[in-house]
């Protein structure tokens, strides 16, 4: 184990066995999985068992792992080694929204590349090759600020909107969690969902995603329903047209965006303020819209819109009905925050420095190994300098992904 891993086993641990650590506690806790990564150990320990959340807490607190999960899954012998044994009862619904899928500007001021071979690094997205030496092996180094995580809010906020006004979920039956790094997973448990398959939930991916969603569906005779005070994708759409015909663009950069020709973008923009007119009147004339920008452009239009407002999930995760995940109240191996719920309503004044953050502020020195953006957390960083001071919260984060070393 190297002297940072030991540094960081000790926090955890002290974290662990203290009375402000707050182990969440799964649902029918004695039917799930769970499975640990160690701090200075390859690989992981899975198949293990609770009866309680005592005896979880127990275990965390004696071994002190590195990364806790959980399984979504309900199982009859959950700590059976195949997954065949363990017969599947079913499953919680996870959504995860991460950052790292969602573009951002300031990713190509905060992010960095580093080449294997010869140490040449850079800001950034990584170019194919490295330029100094040709070597095709990068390692990419991510950080995470708060227009990264207000983005990843973002998403939450869209994917929240649907489960509780379009498929009708009950707010008690959803829990937001921060992920620890860099986004947020949301838990849906609900006996309405427990027995879906993969296809099932593949599925409601379908719908929140917008994919197949087809125009001409809403359409009821020479009107199109949709509108502010219908439900889930007809008052949508209707939000979405709304805002898309409210915006400003050049013909160009519409044509671009829409993937309609030139000509087509020229005539959104002449016909535009008329069209706002004909979505906000009631009823919504099916025809006038046809009629002035001609069905194939209105459907790529009602594509683009739908694609760039749906919300950003990793979809492999919602669709996987064995799927272990963090667990909430653990600390997360690489940052030291811990995975922490969030409120619905207070999303927007979640920061992870302020809720998720468990180490005091009191400053350590540390040797900079890699390429650090300027400024994490709000404290600046200057990464010219080979030492740098910085509060212990932050040198946990540094420390865990690998972006510094003991002084
Ligand atoms: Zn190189
Ligand atoms: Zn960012």
């Amino acid at each position: 184990m190297t002297r940072e891993e030991k540094f960081l086993e000790k926090l955890f641990n002290k974290y662990y066995r203290s009375k402000g650590s707050t182990i969440f506690a799964p649902s029918m806790i004695e039917k799930r999985e769970f499975a640990f990564i160690f701090f200075g150990k390859e690989g992981m320990l899975r198949h293990v068992s609770y009866r309680s959340v005592e005896e979880l807490k127990g275990f965390i607190s004696t071994h002190t792992p590195k990364h806790v999960y959980y399984s979504s899954a309900y199982y009859k012998y959950p700590s059976m080694d195949s997954m065949d044994e363990k017969i599947w009862e079913g499953a919680d619904l996870v959504f995860d929204i991460d950052a790292d899928h969602i573009p951002t500007d300031c990713k190509e001021e905060h992010d960095f590349w580093i080449c294997t071979s010869c140490n040449l690094s850079g800001k950034g997205t990584p170019p194919s090759k490295c330029p100094k030496c040709g070597n095709e092996k990068l390692d990419s180094l991510k950080w995470i600020c708060n227009k990264c995580l207000d983005a990843a809010k973002s998403e939450v906020e869209k994917l929240l909107d649907i489960l509780l006004d379009d498929l009708g979920f009950k707010e008690q039956e959803i829990k937001v969690f921060f992920s620890g790094h860099r986004g947020f997973h949301i838990h849906v448990e609900s006996e309405y969902i427990r027995d879906l398959g993969q296809d099932a939930r593949r599925e409601i991916i379908d719908y929140i995603e917008g994919r197949g969603l087809d125009i001409k569906l809403f359409r009821r005779g020479d009107v199109l329903d949709i509108g502010p005070d219908r439900s889930g994708w007809r008052k949508r759409l209707f939000q979405f047209l709304i805002e898309f015909l409210s915006e400003e663009e050049d013909p160009l950069t519409l044509s671009n965006k829409v993937g309609i020709s030139k000509r087509s973008a020229e005539r959104v923009i002449r016909v535009k303020e008329d069209l706002l007119k004909v979505i906000l009147s009631n009823p919504v004339e099916w025809r006038v819209i046809v009629r002035s920008l001609g069905e194939r452009t209105f459907e790529r239009i009602v594509n683009y819109v739908v694609n760039r407002n749906v919300p950003s999930i990793d979809e492999r995760v919602t669709i996987d009905t064995k799927r272990l995940i963090r667990l909430p109240g653990s600390l997360h191996g690489k940052t030291g925050f811990k995975v922490q719920a969030v409120d619905f309503s207070n999303i927007w004044d979640f920061n992870p420095v302020e809720h998720a953050c468990v180490f005091p502020d009191y400053e350590i020195s540390l040797k900079l190994k890699r390429p650090v953006p300027s400024q994490i957390f709000g404290v600046t960083l200057d990464s010219k300098k080979e030492r740098i001071k910085v509060p212990l919260y932050l040198a946990v984060y540094l420390l865990g992904n690998g972006g510094a070393t003991l002084d």
